[in-house]
């Protein structure tokens, strides 16, 4: 029954329905059909809920909805991870509060400060930003506080904890007001995300979008048993082949994205790197690149493999097993999104089989052998 209700029957409005549509979201995802009505009653959010299932605009869409009955500045504010999805999400936010002028700040390390207190100075509704250089802000930027905040969200809130943010988010829930809606969105539901729900949710409504841990049905899921001292070879071999298809090749290491991306562009391949090592800058040019189809192949480290949504991905590659099946998962995520489907293939040699199958009985699936 859920799956037939469209966003006006979930309680949005003509404007952001209208939104919704010219963005080409007919029916609303399961997150959302979920989440949207809790929301807009004005209840507290926990949201579980897989990479790619719509979670942006289950959160953004009420925060717009109830930023249209009261519009005032600094109205919401979303703390993500990476900066990447920092300005992924403003994207979304723009996307679908175009239509009521909605302005937005995205304040994230590695990008010109000044740039940034120029945009808080226009005294924007919706701050997305990474936890250190919003705390950056809240101190050192004159006029600029949260003191007046109605929305609070924490999205990929497990990989929030891990990254050792704990520290800047205490200090931006001690100036935020007591009194507003929190959302917390995460993949994985781990101890320090339940005791973050503790200290800072009120009776929230909890969301299940997805059974735990798992992988979306219309991704395909091979492995390739070879001898680690061809892994390259078979990695060429395979991107040859698949030369037609946008492919993320995950490596365990910076170095080795450089390596490869240069290997495989004196192949003529169209390679990119993107690693956490990079300026900002290039980071972000390497992904607009990738997203802009000049180059097909994007060579990465985890820093790509959360929540990014890049439209499109047809092939995972993971050159290096991950070290666990949350990261596995976190990767593969990038591609057979939003109903679409897509292929993971995983590069597996004689030193990491016993991994693989490890991160096999995790997540309850074998994997098939990928087919030349
Ligand atoms: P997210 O999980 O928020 O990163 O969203 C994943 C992708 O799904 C994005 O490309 C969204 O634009 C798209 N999307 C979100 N909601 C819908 C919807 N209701 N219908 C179709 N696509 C959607």
């Amino acid at each position: 029954m859920e799956e037939d209700k469209n966003f006006k029957d979930l309680g949005i409005c003509e404007q952001l329905a209208e939104a919704c549509d010219n963005l080409g979201w007919k029916i609303p995802t399961k997150i959302q059909a979920e989440a949207i009505p809790h929301a807009l009653e004005g209840k507290d959010l926990i949201g579980l809920a897989q990479t790619g299932s719509g979670k942006t605009g289950a959160f953004a869409l009420p925060i717009l909805q109830s930023l249209l009955e009261s519009p005032q500045a600094f109205f919401a504010c979303v703390l993500s991870p990476t900066r990447e999805l920092a300005i992924q999400i403003a994207e979304h936010f723009e996307a679908l509060g175009a239509c009521i002028g909605v302005k937005c700040a995205v304040l994230v390390g590695g990008i010109d400060r000044v740039q940034q207190t120029n945009n808080l100075a226009n005294r924007p509704h919706i701050i997305v930003g990474t936890p250190g250089r919003l705390v950056d802000h809240l101190s050192n930027t004159k006029g600029f506080s949260l003191r007046t905040l109605k929305y609070l969200v924490l999205d990929e809130a497990d990989r929030l904890l891990n990254e050792d943010f704990e520290k800047p988010i205490n200090e931006i829930l001690n100036v935020i007001p007591r009194e507003r809606r929190t959302y917390l969105f995460s993949a994985t539901m781990t101890s320090k995300v339940k005791k973050l729900q503790r200290a800072c949710l009120r009776n929230p409504v909890k969301i299940e979008a997805a059974s735990k841990y798992s992988t979306v049905d219309t991704l395909k899921q091979q492995f390739c048993l070879l001898p680690a001292k061809y892994k390259e070879c078979y990695l060429v071999y395979i991107l040859t082949e698949m030369s037609g298809c946008t492919s993320m090749v995950f490596t365990r290491t910076c170095d080795a994205t450089l390596f490869l991306a240069m290997m495989l562009r004196h192949l003529g391949l169209r390679a990119i790197p993107i690693n956490g090592k990079m300026t900002q800058s290039k980071r972000s040019g390497a992904l607009n690149q990738f997203k802009a189809g000049e180059c097909n192949i994007l060579i990465c480290t985890d820093v790509a493999s959360r929540g990014l949504d890049i439209e499109l991905v047809d092939m995972v590659i993971n050159y290096d097993i991950p070290t666990s099946y949350k990261l596995y998962n976190h990767r593969v995520g990038r591609t057979a999104r939003a109903g679409r489907s897509g292929v993971a293939v995983s590069l597996v040699n004689q030193y990491e089989w016993e991994w693989f199958v490890q991160i096999e009985n995790d997540i309850g699936r074998q994997h098939m052998p990928f087919v030349w």
